[in-house]
């Protein structure tokens, strides 16, 4: 299960809504034998050179940096979120095949560049994509 705080979400739709291009970022938290814990999130460059409305890709350097930052906020990477622009919160194969084992991959649907709907995605030990429970919490 992972569990992101509503103002978290607030947070990054400000950020994302009005986008029309898929934005990403890289989630950092606590993470124990069962539940991540999202504690804060960083925004990152959606540096693909294929077509942005349907694709995303993080930087090597983004990743660096976040690795550094939770190492100095005693955080873990749990994952990444990505945008999916009048499309649902399913992931893709293509979001299937470059995504990383034990990160989560938070989906956010964004239709008429408005919320829409979030899932949680990570991988099983075949490498397919099977639902996470997202807890959206108060706190
Ligand atoms: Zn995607």
């Amino acid at each position: 299960m992972i569990i992101l705080k509503r103002k978290s979400l607030c947070l990054i739709l400000n950020q994302i809504e009005k986008v029309e291009e898929e934005s990403c970022g890289i989630l950092l938290g606590t993470h124990n034998s069962t539940i991540k814990k999202v504690e804060c999130f960083i925004p990152t460059q959606n540096i693909t050179k294929e077509d942005k409305k349907n694709r995303f890709e993080i930087s090597s350097k983004s990743y660096l940096e976040a690795e550094k930052q939770a190492i100095e906020l005693n955080l873990k990477i749990l994952g990444i979120y990505h945008s999916h622009i009048e499309a649902s919160a399913n992931p893709s194969l293509i979001d299937q095949k470059n995504a990383f084992p034990e990160f989560s991959y938070l989906i956010i649907s964004l239709r008429n560049q408005m919320f829409s709907d979030i899932k949680s995605w990570v991988l099983n030990k075949d490498q397919i994509f099977i639902q996470e429970e997202l807890l959206l919490s108060n706190h």
